[in-house]
C-alpha cells in the first residue's frame, strides 16, 4: 500500500492552510464542511476568503508565515503558488511531525486529500497515490453515479437503530444478513421515495421477525431516445441494481451495454407474432413473477414510460397484484428530436403552447384539441406510416398546407436523419427518403427554425424525395 487511507475527526480542531488565492478556498470550503476551525495565513486574500473571514467561518492572518501558528495546529495545508513557501511550510510542519498537504505537489506533501463521494456519514475517499489525480477523479464520478443519494439517510437510520438492531440480532451473522437485508429491501426503496417514517416502521417490523428475504420490486425505467448519455443517473442506477431487465424494443443497445453484467435481459419488445395484447399480457405476467421471487426487476421502456409508452397499465396491474414499484422518468422523444434537430419547440415568438399528441386514435385526439392555430406545436408520436391520413386531417381543420413540418428519425442516435417540408409535401417527402420507424412528426412554425439550427445528424428537404439510385432508374 503505497498511502495509508485515514479518516480523521477535525471537528473543532485546528487546520492552518497557508494561502489564501481560490486554490485555497477550496479547501477551506472542504474542511468546515468537516467541522475543522480554520486558521488562514497569507499575505493577501482573495474576496472569497475575505468573505469567509467577516462571517466569522475562519480566522484571516494576514501576515508573513509564523511558525507559531504551527502549534495550534493538528493539520496543515499549504496552498500558495509560491514553492519555495509551500516547501519552508511543508519542512516546518514535518520538524513538528505535523501531516502537511501542498496542494497539487505530491514530493512535498505527507499527506494527500482524495477525491471524494459524500453521503454523509458514509464518505468514499479515492486516491492514485498522486500518480494520475485525473483517473482518482474519474473513478469518482463513476462511483458518484452509481450510489444512490438515500445512501446517506439509510446509513444515518442505520446508526440510530444500531444499538435496537445489535439487541435483536446479537449474533454477528444475523446481524450481517439484517445489513445486507437494508441494503437490498424496501427500507431504502422507501427512503428513495422521500417516506422516512414508512422506513423506519419497516426497519423496526423487521427487527421483530426473522431476516425477510428482500422483497422484489418493479423499477419502471425510461431509457430515453437512444443515445446512451441521455440516460438520467438514476435509470444507471436502477439498471446496476436490477436482477431482470425486460427491454422494449425501442430501447438502443448502447443503453442495455451499461446494465449489470449478470442481469437477465428479457427482450419483450419482439413481437411475438400473436396480437399486441398478448405482448402486453406476457409482459404483466412477467413482471408480477419475477418481484414475487423477490427479483428487482427494471421495466426499461423507450424515451419516458409514461409518455405512449403504456407503463400507466403496468403500473395498475403492479399495484393491484401488490408490488412495490418506483418509476423514473426519461427523455421523451419529442424532447430529444426537438433538441437534436435544432428545433425549439417553444420558441417565444412562434409558439405559445406544445402538444404531444399519437397519430393513432386519430380522430378522438384531433377533434379534442382542434385545429392548428397559430402559435402551436404539435408533435405526433407513431405517425409515420399514417403520414397521408394526418395531411388530410390537419387540413381539414383548417392547417394551411405551407405549415411548416419536420419529421425526425432515429432521433439522437447516430443514424438520425431530418426531414424538412411542409403539411403539403411531407408524405412524398417521407416516403421519398423511405423514413421508417421510429420517427417523431413535428408540426408548427417553429420546425421551420430547425433548418437554420440543425446540428446533429443528416437533414434532409422535401425537393430531393427521390434517392440517387431510384432518380436514375426513374429516368433510365
Ligand atoms: N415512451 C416513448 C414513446 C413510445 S411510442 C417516448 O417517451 O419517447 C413510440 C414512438 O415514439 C415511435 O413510433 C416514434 O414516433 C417515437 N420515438 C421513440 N423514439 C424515437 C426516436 N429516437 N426518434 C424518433 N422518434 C422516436
Amino acid at each position: 500500500m503505497q498511502l495509508f487511507p485515514l479518516f480523521t475527526d477535525l471537528k473543532g480542531r485546528t487546520a492552518l492552510v497557508i494561502g489564501a488565492g481560490l486554490v485555497a478556498d477550496r479547501k477551506i470550503a472542504l474542511l468546515l464542511s468537516a467541522g475543522a476551525r480554520v486558521i488562514v495565513g497569507a499575505h493577501a486574500a482573495h474576496p472569497q476568503v475575505q468573505a469567509r473571514a467577516r462571517a466569522g467561518d475562519v480566522e484571516l492572518r494576514l501576515a508573513p508565515f509564523d511558525l507559531a501558528w504551527l502549534d495550534e495546529a493538528w493539520l496543515v495545508i499549504a496552498a500558495t503558488n509560491d514553492r519555495a513557501l509551500n516547501r519552508q511550510v511543508a519542512d516546518a510542519a514535518a520538524a513538528r511531525r505535523l501531516f502537511c498537504n501542498v496542494v497539487d505537489d505530491v514530493a512535498l506533501s505527507s499527506a494527500q486529500v482524495p477525491a471524494i463521494v459524500d453521503r454523509a456519514p458514509i464518505t468514499i475517499a479515492i486516491s492514485s497515490g498522486g500518480s494520475a489525480p485525473v483517473i482518482a477523479r474519474r473513478l469518482r464520478e463513476r462511483i458518484e453515479s452509481l450510489f444512490d443519494p438515500a445512501l446517506g439517510a439509510l446509513a444515518a437510520l442505520a446508526q440510530r437503530k444500531r444499538g435496537a438492531i445489535r439487541q435483536a440480532r446479537p449474533e454477528l451473522r444475523a446481524r450481517r444478513d439484517f445489513y445486507d437485508w437494508l441494503m437490498d429491501g424496501p427500507v431504502l426503496g422507501a427512503l428513495r421515495r422521500s417516506r422516512p417514517e414508512e422506513a423506519e416502521a419497516a426497519l423496526e417490523q423487521a427487527l421483530g421477525r426473522n431476516t425477510p428475504a428482500p422483497a422484489g420490486k418493479v423499477l419502471l425505467v425510461g431509457a430515453g431516445p437512444g443515445d446512451p448519455g441521455l440516460l438520467t443517473l438514476r435509470g444507471l442506477r436502477a439498471l446496476n441494481e436490477a436482477d431482470v431487465i425486460l427491454a422494449d424494443r425501442l430501447v438502443s443497445p448502447e443503453v442495455l451495454a451499461l446494465a449489470r453484467r449478470d442481469a437477465q435481459v428479457i427482450d419483450v419488445g419482439k413481437a411475438l407474432g400473436g396480437p399486441h395484447e398478448t405482448t402486453q399480457a406476457r409482459i404483466h405476467a412477467l413482471m408480477v413473477s419475477h418481484a414475487r421471487q423477490g427479483r428487482c426487476v427494471v421495466r426499461l421502456k423507450g424515451g419516458d414510460p409514461l409518455v405512449f409508452g403504456r407503463g400507466g397499465e403496468e403500473l395498475q396491474h403492479l399495484k393491484r397484484h401488490g408490488i412495490a414499484y418506483e418509476v423514473v422518468p426519461g427523455i421523451t422523444a419529442a424532447l430529444a428530436c426537438g433538441a437534436y434537430a435544432g428545433i425549439p419547440l417553444t420558441h417565444r415568438d412562434h409558439a405559445q403552447s406544445l402538444t404531444l399528441a399519437t397519430a393513432h386514435r386519430r380522430a378522438e385526439a384531433t377533434q379534442a384539441s382542434g385545429g392548428l392555430g397559430d402559435g402551436q406545436t404539435r408533435i405526433y408520436y407513431m405517425g409515420v406510416n399514417r403520414l397521408p391520413v394526418l395531411r388530410e386531417q390537419l387540413l381539414a381543420d383548417g392547417c394551411a398546407p405551407s405549415t411548416p413540418c419536420a419529421l425526425v428519425e432515429n432521433g439522437s442516435r447516430p443514424s438520425q436523419r431530418t426531414v424538412f417540408a411542409t403539411l403539403d409535401t411531407l408524405a412524398s417527402a417521407a416516403a421519398g427518403h423511405r423514413v421508417l420507424s421510429p420517427a417523431l412528426v413535428l408540426v408548427g412554425e417553429v420546425t421551420a427554425l430547425g433548418a437554420e439550427l440543425a446540428w446533429f445528424g443528416q437533414m434532409l428537404n422535401a425537393d430531393a424525395t427521390l434517392p440517387d439510385a431510384d432518380r436514375l432508374q426513374a429516368s433510365a
